[in-house]
């Protein structure tokens, strides 16, 4: 792989900077002033073949099918990027003042609305940066709510399926995490529920549907039991997707969530970001939200007196960008639209699980919604999930989401998406079922797959304990 510092050769690019003569005095101190910069010099033409060829090397929802469970990586609607370029929001100053940022304002007051109108929830905070950062605010107000009412709580709880944020996002609060065993069904155990219970749990924090990408039968009597002992219902809300439009969280008992808009309401997000995970809470927790809140009166404004609020926890108002394309995303899809959103994503998934569980494990095999795991249990010659992984990336899919969740040895999670055609689906299946015969036939091939993507197989382990993390190094 080439950097575009290799490209570099003194004088090759014929562009010349004028001296600056528009710093006076000592606006910048003398001692950081710079006579020479480490610049490379290369062409325009260098510049844009060197980026496009890049560009063309890596794997995208643009280019094929990406079932990364519990990530949902949906088709990104290419109107959403054209509302988020359009100038009028794209050149807005995060500074620019409330009478002149109108249209901005107006745009993220709706967005909340829509979002409270989706999950039932009384107030929506669009602050946190993402998932995780939402998990974090909220148990903030969990612990507030708590400290007001005078109650000392310090235990969390959470099903051994939740994903690795929750209980990091629990413990950087000080609290105890508390792992509640799933049952033999996928479902959370409720006799070790009603064990763990007492007046020392704060909340429980329950993904729905759970990433087994299975609708915990029991959620109302979930709910019943934490809200009787003054405890709170929390939603990782990651999987949305399966459910948006047909019940709404609230209705499930949960008191406060998170949503990624990123993951349900689409924003492509492959590497780690851009997201936004706004926060919903019932009624009783809204004085706590992190500010500002966007309000309405004879104008939009910006709302900072709530004497309750844990405070900000980000600067400015979020990213901004990630809500436009949100909002592009509901607005086109419409009530209706986001319905029949769910509806292809659990019907897309039962499709494919149905097509595959004949031929690989399918540890908890019932009606799924939106996601479904399967296992390297009784792979010829001991092929192991990762090598799978790496092999469907041969036949033009990305690689689902692998080990995770850690209750399934060799879990292999896929998420196919509403997206996707059934000839898409089709082709997925027969993909597997192909490595699936050349891990009888062939297992030397798929011991050094793939061998057909520009990076061969990487050495996981070398990459981790000798990281090369600068291009000179
Ligand atoms: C993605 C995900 C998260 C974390 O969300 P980020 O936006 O990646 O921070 C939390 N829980 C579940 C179940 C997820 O799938």
């Amino acid at each position: 792989m080439q950097t575009i510092f290799l490209f570099h050769k003194k004088g090759k690019n014929k562009y010349s900077i004028p001296a600056c003569d528009s710093i006076q005095g000592d606006e910048i101190p003398r001692s950081m002033l710079r006579d020479d910069l480490t610049l490379v010099d290369v062409s325009e033409v260098d510049v844009v073949r060197h980026y496009r060829k890049l560009s063309s090397l890596n794997f995208g929802v643009d280019n094929g099918m990406y079932p990364l469970g519990s990530c949902t990586m949906k088709y990104n609607p290419k109107i959403n990027d054209v509302v988020a370029m359009l100038p009028q929001f794209a050149m807005q100053h995060p500074a620019t003042i409330e009478e002149t940022g109108q249209g901005a304002l107006h745009m993220m007051y709706q967005l909340q609305q829509m979002l409270c109108q989706i999950t039932g929830m009384h107030n929506f905070s669009l602050s946190p940066a993402a998932g995780a950062h939402g998990e974090l605010t909220s148990v903030m107000i969990i612990k507030k709510y708590f400290e007001t009412k005078g109650e000392k709580r310090n235990i969390l709880l959470i099903p051994d399926s939740a994903h690795g944020t929750n209980p990091a996002s629990v413990a950087m609060c000080g609290f105890e995490v508390k792992e509640i065993p799933s049952d033999s069904d996928g479902d959370v155990d409720l006799t070790k529920l009603e064990d763990a219970l007492n007046e020392h749990v704060a909340a429980m924090m329950l993904t729905s549907p759970n990433t087994l990408g299975l609708f915990d039968r029991n959620i109302l009597k979930i709910a019943d039991m934490l809200h009787s002992k003054g405890a709170l219902f929390y939603c990782d809300g990651a999987n949305l997707n399966a459910v948006v439009g047909k019940v709404r969280p609230v209705d499930m008992g949960f008191d406060i969530m998170h949503v990624n808009l990123h993951k349900t309401f689409s924003t492509p997000h492959g590497g780690g970001g851009p997201g936004a995970g706004p926060i919903g809470v019932v009624e009783k927790l809204a004085p706590f939200l992190p500010v500002p809140i966007i309000e309405k009166a004879d104008r939009y404004y910006l709302q900072y007196n709530r004497p309750l609020s844990i405070g900000r926890i980000h600067s400015f108002f979020g990213n901004f960008m990630v809500m436009l394309r949100a909002y592009t995303y509901i607005m086109m899809l419409g009530s209706d639209g986001l319905r029949n959103v769910a509806e292809h994503a659990v019907c897309n998934a039962n499709y494919l699980r149905t097509k595959l569980c004949n031929h690989f494990q399918v540890p908890y095999n019932r009606i799924c919604m939106h996601e479904f795991v399967i296992n390297d249990e009784g792979l010829p010659n001991g092929i192991t999930t990762n090598e799978v992984a790496k092999r469907l990336l041969d036949y033009g899919f990305h690689a689902p989401t692998v080990y995770f969740p850690l209750i399934v040895h060799g879990a292999m999670m896929i998420e196919p998406t509403e997206t996707e055609h059934r000839d898409t689906l089709d082709a997925f299946a027969d993909a597997m079922l192909t490595i699936k015969k050349e891990a009888a036939q062939n297992p030397a091939l798929l011991k050094k797959a793939p061998v057909t993507t520009p990076v061969r197989k990487v050495d996981a382990v070398l990459a981790a304990r000798k990281p090369v993390l600068k291009w000179d190094d």
